[in-house]
């Protein structure tokens, strides 16, 4: 049976971005982005195939059956705030070189950044640059990133894979939907109430009204373009 590793917690910029870089060398055995009342921090789980080498500066090996008891985080489908705008995300060039040739070429346009790392430069493609700061990737009338749906998940940055709002969690086959949080001495304290089905649906809502809207000020705006481009008799 794997063992269970999860990324230390975060430290300066450079660190952070070097201990992603080992994290998605990981990616195809992430297994969810958790949260331990116990140890009041997110546990950022892989679990490798066994002989798989483990960075062990930026990994550390954690009790499966501390997962058990934690809360995993959830982004359900169509709520889209963290891709519509602000959205922030960014490419590692080792994740940027397994895309295909002309996605490669997209990102090769966008805004990059070099960063000295521990482990030498890597350099970051920044891919929150459409209106608004919408990720290129996103599309808002289909609510869904586009890097996934062609290509798998695996496709999607590190970032994005292990990043959550916290807001949605999951744990022993119930929904969770957190109702605050309190910073600690040792950690940070956050607080989840169980949710029946009806509830945890209009928490979606709440939360993809940001997207709804962007979505349809884009139908609106293709619409009058339509119409203007139209011959008038
Ligand atoms: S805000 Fe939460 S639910 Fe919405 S896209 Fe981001 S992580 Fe997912
Ligand atoms: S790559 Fe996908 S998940 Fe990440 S911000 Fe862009 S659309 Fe969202």
């Amino acid at each position: 049976m794997g063992k269970v590793y999860v990324l230390r917690e975060p430290r300066k910029k450079d660190w952070n971005i070097y201990a992603l870089r080992e994290a998605a060398r990981l990616k195809k055995w992430f297994i969810g982005t958790y949260y331990s009342p116990r140890l009041k921090r997110l546990l950022i789980a892989f679990k490798p195939t066994p002989g798989t080498h483990v960075n062990r500066l930026v990994f550390e090996e954690m009790n499966e059956s501390l997962l058990r008891e934690s809360y995993q985080m959830v982004c359900p489908p169509g709520c889209g705030r963290c891709c519509v705008a602000k959205s922030g995300a960014f490419m590692l060039d080792i994740e940027v070189t397994k895309l295909p040739p002309e996605l490669q070429l997209k990102l090769e346009a966008q805004p990059k950044e070099r960063i000295l790392t521990p482990g030498g430069v890597v350099t970051i493609y920044y891919i929150g640059t459409g209106p608004g700061g919408r990720c290129i990737f996103y599309n808002a009338q289909q609510r869904r990133c586009m890097l996934e749906a062609q290509y798998g998940k695996e496709a999607k940055p590190i970032i994005c894979l292990i990043e959550y709002c916290t807001v949605f969690a999951e744990r022993n086959g119930k929904k969770y939907l957190k109702t605050g949080y309190k910073v600690t001495d040792n950690g940070v304290l956050m607080f989840y109430r169980s949710v029946g089905g009806d509830e945890w649906k209009a928490a979606i809502r709440r939360m993809a009204r940001l997207t709804e809207r962007i979505a349809k000020a884009e139908r609106r705006r293709r619409k009058e373009q339509q119409e203007a481009q139209e011959p008038r008799i």
